[in-house]
Formats: C-alpha cells, sequence, structure tokens
C-alpha cells in the first residue's frame, strides 16, 4: 500500500512538473516575443522622437537663447515657445515639454506644449516617475529614455538633454504612446500576467506534493524503523520481502543467549541497553549495502547482499559472534555483563522457493546452534537442511 501510495504522489508530481515545465516555456516564449516586439517599437519610435527633438533643440536655440536665462526672464519668449512644442503635440507624442532643475536640484517646468488641465505652468514642480532615468539625463549630453510601465496611456518618456555652454541646463520631454504599444498591452499583457498567475499555482501545487511526499518518507520511516535499536522492524521485511533476489543474499539469523537472565537479574532497561548496544554492534560489522533487521525481541536478521561466497559468510558470522563474546559489555560504569549470541546461517538461500521459508531455514539452523550449547554459530548444508 505505501508503495502504491508513493507511486501515486510521485505520478502527480512528474505531471505537476511537466506542466510546469511547459507553462514554464509559453511563458518565456511570450516574453521573448514582448521583447522582441518592445525592441520593434523601440527601434521606430525612438528614431522619430530623435529626429522630432533635434528639431525642437535646434529651433529653440535659435531664438537668441545663447544666453539660455532669457527664458526664463522673458514671459513673451516662453509663450511663443510653448506654441512652438504644442505643434508637434499628436496621439504618439502625448506631451512635451521642457524641465529645468533649479537651485535646490527640484525639477520645474520650464514650457509646456499641453493645453488644458494637464499643462505645468512655468516653475511649477515636477515629479517625474522614472527618477533614475531623469537623474542620467542630466548627467548626460545624449538622450536617454524609460519605459513607463505605471503611466496608463503612455509607453516612453524620452528625454534629450539641452546643451548650453557644455552644460545640460535642460531637459526636453516626449512622452510617447503608440498604437502598437496599446495592442500589446491590451492583449498580450493579460494573456502574460495569466501565465504568470499559473506557474504561481503550479509552483504552488508541487511545492504541496512535495511537502506530501516528505511527509509520506518520514512516516514510512517512522513505521520501518525500530525505535528502540533504530535498526530496521519487520514492516520493512514485508515491504522489501518482494524484490529480494533469493540467489543474491545469504541470511543469518541471531539471538542473544540467556537474554531472559538479563532482564531477570538487571531489569528490563539494563536489558533495553544491552539490546541497543548489540545492535550498534551488528550494524558495525556488516556493510552499508547489507540490511539487519530486529526480527524479534532479541532476534536480528541480516541480509548479506551479494555473498554468494560461502567462506566468507561464514568467515562474517564466526566474526560478529567472536567480537560479542569476546568483551564485557559495560551498562554502566559498574556493571559490564558477558553476552553471548548463537547464529544459524543460511549460506544458499535460493535453495529455497521463498524468503519465508529461507528465513525459517536460518532459524532451524539457529535452534541447531542453541541446542548445541549456544555461542556459535551453525550453517546449513544443502545435502541434509531441507528447507
Ligand atoms: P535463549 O538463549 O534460549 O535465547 O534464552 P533467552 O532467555 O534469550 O530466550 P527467550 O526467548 O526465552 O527470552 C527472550 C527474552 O527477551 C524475553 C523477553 O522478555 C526479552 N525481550 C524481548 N524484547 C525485549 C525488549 O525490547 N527489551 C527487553 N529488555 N527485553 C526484551
Ligand atoms: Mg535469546
Ligand atoms: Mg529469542
Amino acid at each position: 500500500m505505501f508503495r502504491f501510495l508513493f507511486s501515486k504522489n510521485l505520478f502527480f508530481a512528474f505531471i505537476a512538473v511537466v506542466f510546469a515545465v511547459m507553462i514554464a516555456g509559453l511563458y518565456f516564449q511570450f516574453h521573448r516575443v514582448i521583447d522582441k516586439t518592445n525592441l520593434e517599437i523601440n527601434k521606430i519610435e525612438l528614431n522619430r522622437a530623435k529626429a522630432l527633438s533635434e528639431k525642437i533643440t535646434t529651433h529653440i536655440k535659435t531664438y537668441k537663447t545663447e544666453d539660455f536665462s532669457q527664458i526664463f526672464k522673458n514671459a513673451n519668449l516662453r509663450k511663443k515657445l510653448s506654441n512652438f512644442l504644442s505643434l508637434y503635440i499628436t496621439k504618439e507624442f502625448k506631451y512635451i515639454y521642457i524641465i529645468y532643475k533649479d537651485e535646490k536640484n527640484e525639477y520645474r517646468y520650464l514650457l509646456d506644449g499641453s493645453s488644458g488641465k494637464d499643462r505645468g505652468e512655468f516653475g511649477q514642480r515636477f515629479f517625474p516617475l522614472l527618477g533614475k532615468t531623469w537623474k542620467q539625463s542630466f548627467q548626460s549630453k545624449h538622450f536617454v529614455y524609460g519605459i513607463q510601465e505605471k503611466a496608463d496611456g503612455l509607453w516612453v518618456t524620452f528625454l534629450q538633454p539641452i546643451e548650453f555652454e557644455g552644460l545640460t541646463k535642460l531637459v526636453l520631454v516626449l512622452d510617447i504612446s503608440t498604437k502598437e504599444y496599446d495592442n500589446l498591452k491590451r492583449f498580450l499583457m493579460p494573456l502574460y500576467s495569466f501565465l504568470r498567475f499559473f506557474i504561481s499555482v503550479l509552483s504552488i501545487i508541487i511545492l504541496l506534493i512535495i511537502i506530501q511526499m516528505y511527509m509520506f518518507y518520514k512516516e514510512r520511516k517512522r513505521s520501518t524503523i525500530d525505535t528502540l535499536t533504530r535498526l530496521y522492524n519487520r514492516n520493512y521485511l514485508k515491504e522489501i520481502s518482494g524484490s529480494i533476489n533469493l540467489s543474491k543474499i545469504a541470511i543469518i539469523m541471531l539471538d542473544i543467549d540467556h537474554f531472559k537472565s538479563v532482564n531477570d537479574n538487571y531489569g528490563h532497561d539494563v536489558g533495553d541497553i544491552v539490546l541497543s548496544s548489540i545492535a550498534k554492534k551488528i550494524v558495525n560489522e556488516t556493510r552499508l549495502e547489507d540490511r539487519v533487521i530486529r526480527y524479534g525481541g532479541e532476534e536480528f536478521l541480516i541480509l548479506l547482499r551479494w555473498r554468494r561466497n560461502r567462506k566468507e559468510v561464514m568467515r562474517i558470522a564466526e566474526r560478529i559472534r567472536k567480537n560479542i563474546s569476546k568483551e564485557n559489555l559495560r551498562v554502566d560504569n559498574d556493571l559490564s555483563l558477558q553476552i553471548t549470541i548463537s547464529i544459524g546461517v543460511n549460506t544458499d538461500p535460493d535453495e529455497c522457493e521463498s524468503l519465508e521459508k529461507a528465513i525459517k531455514r536460518a532459524d532451524k539452523m539457529l535452534y541447531l546452534a542453541k541446542n548445541s550449547g549456544r555461542n556459535r554459530v551453525e550453517y546449513s548444508s544443502s545435502y541434509s537442511d531441507a528447507c
């Protein structure tokens, strides 16, 4: 059941990832189209803006404005020049005006070609949306521009510095709006936003699936690990039993000798300490690809992987037995116990028709070891020990 649940989760995660990749692909494609379209419009419109700004700048400079303070002093001249700017106001060039910086570095209107309530009066404060671009414009001698994302109906603000005696004193502003850009905004942008929204939702779904998978993993781990010894338990054995290839393992069954007397003489807590210490020792004697399982109360099962060498299996089993019995097991400062174990080994599990039978054969060998005096290893023989 765990496997089923797990694969179902995995399936959904896979589908969600595929979707996310597809949507992300679409999103980036859109991004490219919008960028490209913007670039195309840029090229055409900026050229137009450049031509127009040059015309206006040249015109302003011909109005005896070598000394540009004339414009500040002469209201008639300002009116004339503003009228001139208004000649170029179209649907595309929505606003044309000239800005200066006062001694406090604040932006103010000098001229404005617009009429009506949008018109900026001479000296009126101006608060730009693209502050950085504005700063640049007063520092540079070439035009700069910024895409207007916030202002409705506007596309680009084009800023042309106007120099007097080598210094940028004024900036001519062309607020541009294009039909192409409006189309872009009207049709592509909503789709673009929708895709962005879709990607966010999918990302959340993927995240939730990942969290669920993680919880499932954790739960699975919890249910297959023995809390006292931290070894695998029989649930785990049940889970992997279907995928075990009997021709690629050897089975070792291990049981602590006279363990009941440890409990009886020193108490259950000491018994627990002995159990977990023995478990640790067994793990240290095996390799990572082997599986050590707490099979019963004080009975351990080792599935040795890839040991098709009977002698090697015998050597390992013997080594485990010796290492446990050779020195007293320290429970605490005042108590050390001599612990021995008995081992039954099935060196050829593939002679049995199932894992269950193969384990039973190892168990029989363990029983034999117990009956033959304990603290010893017994091996199955192909000739005499049937499964
Ligand atoms: P033998 O040499 O024949 O194996 O004798 P034994 O006393 O080890 O065998 P028996 O099966 O009679 O006793 C096993 C004991 O293990 C009985 C049980 O109380 C104890 N035991 C099982 N699980 C735990 C545990 O988690 N903690 C502790 N402390 N004792 C446990
Ligand atoms: Mg025992
Ligand atoms: Mg036992």
